[in-house]
């Protein structure tokens, strides 16, 4: 067998394809999805098939082109690559999985259903007949468990089998029957040519042509006449059941699904799963104590990130590195290299680096938290209860997830905006997220708060967030009005996933993606900032050491543009260059301060610098003004509008932080 196999995981989100990947490929190497949403399609080889590889898709509900993931879903599907469909339903949630496994049974590619989460539909004492369920869709059924790894090797073995034999549906029952049947076969039939050309099943195209799926119509390049009989078509069905035509094929699916159902699953009267759900949410949604808990949760997670976790693990760190400089610069002087070298080494690359490495764990035990949100099914409470306060600044409650994230990193947040349904709140929420303060702009705060005001460090670092979060809604409240935004956002049909206690191991395996992005990123675009800034502060503009930093080409070009911070009150040239030195990431703001003021890591001479009044203009002006080059490149390519977005994206959000931090110091003296 030396043709490899291609399996493709299609499912629900929450259904347990990632768990499932992971026991398929039984290792995490291709896993990349941050918490919760696979946004993208990942691959890796079946464990014990060399020849078979499996592709975790992001989490659908329909083969409608309605959504990012739906899309990537199904042009991957209908592609060609494809030699069989690991169909993930969640045996606990029946009637919502079924309704895309019907879609894609419909495609015609060999398929097997792998139903998954039996464990906890046997805990809730609940019982199904999987052969009369598999006789009637026509593909084979496993029941499986990924997250208690039982039945993972008949679907393999399944899975290959159909792969192998071609074995595609069993069209011997169909789903639907009266008006909608005839209207399907009809169409089915005239159009069975075009869909031949594009290599997808004619049922298929047919339902996608009754539900008015314009990309496939378009793409099926039918003629006047046939596009009239289509019509035609529909019309004649829709008279027929009243309804119209998206609604006519739901109805239809929904009602087999229904029947089928009731034929081969016996349920106890409700499942203690479930019970037990309905019993937190009375408190977690609760009608006024849903956010306010929210945002307790929210306070406790920055608490225990920033505080109690977070902030002595990265000064031990941070000591750690310091003490390694101090043996390397030993070292050096030991052999007596040249101590322009040795200054580039220990406080050029060591000192940026070390401050990059120290803030690790901070973005670890903030990942962690949310990616137990995430995993326990808060989340998607948190969703549906922000929801309609969001929905008065134009977004829905699923935008929740990339603005929480934004408070980490503005990279995974922007990515994984792709979740949301409609290019339109994809975009607002995008631009949305430069004004949730990253987490890389805390040791700013930090360093700031803890110089000029150590009284009230807790009392400026909230406001700022505050801050941060209000001008975001005002910035969504002036975009409403720009005619691309207008309108309002897609319906909220989020599912509510039961209360699971979190798989430790899918936790961990997000974890240490999260740190290695990180950490990748950290040694090469701020790596080479860095370096790149150290260089440039300690030659002059003819290439010799600079006798100091006021020499330096940098403070060169800072000198140039200080008098445009002028009026927020930090119009000198050390300040010019950390903020030029944010751009390329905020992580080095700090560490460009220190080095700009001979002192060490995390520390810098700043208090002989700034007023009180200054500071803040500096803090605010930190907290808005254009995110480093890592997020404008993620936002450029998310946005999909070219260079002309990105470049407005970035001009903007100067100007917005230029204006804040005007407003900020003149308040304030
Ligand atoms: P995806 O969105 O389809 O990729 O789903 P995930 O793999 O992220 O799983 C969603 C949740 O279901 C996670 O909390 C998993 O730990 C949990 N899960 C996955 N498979 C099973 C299973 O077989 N039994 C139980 N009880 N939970 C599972
Ligand atoms: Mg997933």
């Amino acid at each position: 067998m030396s043709n490899k196999i291609v399996l493709a995981l299609a499912g629900n989100q929450n259904s347990g394809k990632t768990t499932l990947f992971n026991r398929l490929t039984g290792s995490n190497r291709h896993v990349g999805n941050f918490p919760g949403v696979t946004v993208e399609r990942w691959e890796g080889h079946v464990s014990g098939h060399e020849f078979a590889s499996v592709v975790d898709l992001p989490g659908i509900y329909s083969l409608s082109p309605y959504s990012a993931e739906e899309m990537i879903t199904r042009s991957f599907l209908t592609e060609g690559g494809v030699d069989a469909i690991i169909d993930v339903v969640d045996a606990t949630n029946m009637e919502r999985n079924l309704y895309l496994s019907l879609q894609l049974i419909e495609l015609g590619l060999p398929m097997v259903i792998a139903l998954n989460m039996m464990d906890e539909m046997r805990a809730n004492g609940n019982t199904v007949d999987v052969a009369a369920m598999s006789d009637a869709l026509g593909v084979p059924i496993v029941p499986i468990s990924a997250g208690k790894n039982e039945g993972i090797h008949e679907l393999v073995d399944a899975a290959i089998d159909v792969a192998v034999a071609k074995q595609r549906p069993q069209h011997h029952l169909d789903f639907c029957s009266g008006p909608a049947h005839r209207c399907i076969h009809s169409i089915a039939h005239m159009i069975e040519d075009h869909a031949e050309r594009l290599g997808i099943s004619e049922r298929f195209a047919a339902t996608k042509l009754i539900e008015g799926d314009a990309p496939l119509t378009e793409s099926l390049g039918l003629n006047e006449n046939e596009l009239e009989s289509v019509e035609h078509l529909v019309k004649e069905m829709e008279n027929e059941l009243g309804t119209d035509r998206e609604a006519a094929l739901a109805d239809t699916r929904y009602n087999f699904i229904e029947g089928l159902v009731a034929r081969t699953v016996v349920k106890r009267p409700r499942s203690r799963e479930r019970e037990r759900s309905a019993g937190a949410d009375v408190i977690l949604t609760h009608k006024f104590f849903a956010i306010p808990i929210f945002f307790g949760i929210m306070g406790l997670i920055f608490w225990l990130t920033f505080g109690v976790v977070g902030q002595p693990l990265s000064d031990a760190l941070g000591t750690l590195i310091d003490s390694l400089s101090g043996w390397v610069g030993d070292g050096l002087d030991a052999v007596g290299i040249n101590p322009f070298m040795r200054r580039f080494i220990v406080d050029g690359v060591l000192t940026g680096v070390g401050t990059v490495v120290s803030f690790v764990p901070v973005i670890a035990v903030m990942f962690f938290l949310l990616s137990l949100l995430e995993d326990s099914g808060y989340m998607a409470r948190i969703a549906f209860v922000m929801d309609r306060p969001l929905r008065c600044v134009g977004l829905s409650g699923r935008s929740v997830v990339p603005m929480l994230l934004g408070f980490g990193c503005s990279v995974p947040a922007v990515m994984s905006t792709r979740t949301l349904p409609s290019e339109r709140d994809r975009k607002l929420s995008i631009l949305l997220i430069p004004f949730m303060s990253c987490s890389a702009k805390l040791p700013v705060y930090a360093l700031f708060t803890a110089v000029f005001f150590p009284k009230h460090g807790a009392a400026v670092m909230s406001l700022l967030y505050i801050l941060g979060v209000l001008g975001g809604f005002a910035a969504a409240l002036v975009l409403r009005n720009i005619p691309y935004f207008r309108g309002s956002p897609v319906p909220f049909v989020l599912e509510m996933p039961n209360y699971r206690l979190p798989n430790l191991r899918s936790v961990l395996i997000l974890l240490w993606e999260k740190c290695r992005d990180f950490l990748s990123r950290a040694f090469t675009v701020i790596f080479v900032a860095t370096v790149a800034i150290w260089l440039l502060s300690n030659l002059n503009v003819r290439l010799y050491a600079a006798a100091s930093y006021e020499d330096s080409m940098l403070a060169d070009v800072s000198r140039l543009v200080a008098p445009l911070f002028a009026p927020l009150g930090f119009g000198f040239w050390q300040a010019a260059i950390a903020v030029i030195v944010g751009l390329m990431a905020k992580e080095a703001t700090i560490s460009t301060l220190a080095v700009v003021t001979n002192a060490g890591v995390g520390s810098a001479n700043i208090a002989a610098l700034f007023t009180p009044a200054g500071a803040f203009a500096f803090l605010v002006f930190t907290l808005l003004y254009t995110p480093c080059i890592a997020a404008m490149a993620t936002i450029r390519r998310e946005l999909r509008s070219g260079d002309g977005a990105a470049l407005a994206v970035a001009a903007g959000q100067f100007a917005i932080a230029w204006c804040a931090a005007f407003a900020a110091y003149h308040l304030w003296i």
